[in-house]
């Protein structure tokens, strides 16, 4: 299964006129979050691929503000919703045989939308994991992809309250071993930048702009 993972940023090889050939190999696709909704509808209706969302603490999925620069698609102006994209917030789903889990938002900073204190993260995970031992129970393993706004503490994240990771986060990869967790939320600014990193069995991906990433379901 290939994945394309976008989060925070317009990029320009996605948002273009020539994004359908570039990634029409896409099975399926990631939004971590600070994305218009607009953006969204463009890649559904572009590349006609299920896609999961979850928010950000930049809430632009309900501006119905547009991109600059925007593109009309062929069909019309688009709203995310309206081209399949679905949101994941606090959510499990399955797609393609993947269990994919979403957990939107950001640390406290200014009492702004999708902001959570670490103690009101944790009691809204710890409020998902009967599902997670379902899944476990059923198909042998709780999670496969978990999809944050946020980082994890420590875990490409910064010092700054808004850009702090959640603890919990690690919690959740301790307890349930998922073989991903896809994030935005940090800005990427040079190559130097980490993007990926391993923790225990856990592959973390920051997904600024984009990323692509391979599975082994089909
Ligand atoms: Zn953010």
């Amino acid at each position: 299964m290939r994945i394309l993972c976008v989060s925070d940023q317009i990029d320009p090889l996605v948002y273009s006129p020539r994004m359908r050939e570039r990634f029409r190999d896409v099975d399926l696709v990631l939004a971590a979050g600070d994305l218009p909704g607009e953006y969204l509808g463009f890649i559904t209706s572009m590349l006609n691929r299920p896609l999961l969302y979850v928010s950000g603490n930049h809430d632009l999925l309900r501006s119905g503000s547009r991109p600059p620069f925007w593109i009309e698609p062929a069909e019309g102006p688009a709203r995310a919703e309206d081209h399949g994209a679905t949101g994941l917030d606090f959510k499990l789903a399955r797609e393609g045989g993947l269990i994919v889990l979403g957990l939107p938002g950001s640390m406290v900073y200014n009492r702004g939308p999708n902001q959570f204190t670490e103690l009101s993260m944790a009691l809204r995970i710890a409020a998902l994991v009967p599902r997670l031992l379902w899944n476990r129970l059923l198909r042998g393993r709780a999670v496969d992809l978990v999809l944050t706004h946020a980082p994890p503490r420590g875990v490409h994240d910064r010092d700054d309250p808004c850009h702090r990771g959640f603890r919990s986060f690690l919690w959740l990869m301790r307890a349930f071993k998922p073989r991903w967790l896809v994030h935005g939320h940090v800005h990427l600014y040079d190559l130097s930048d980490v993007r990926v990193s391993e923790v225990g069995g856990t592959t973390v991906v920051n997904a600024f702009g984009h990323w692509i990433l391979e599975t082994e379901e089909n």
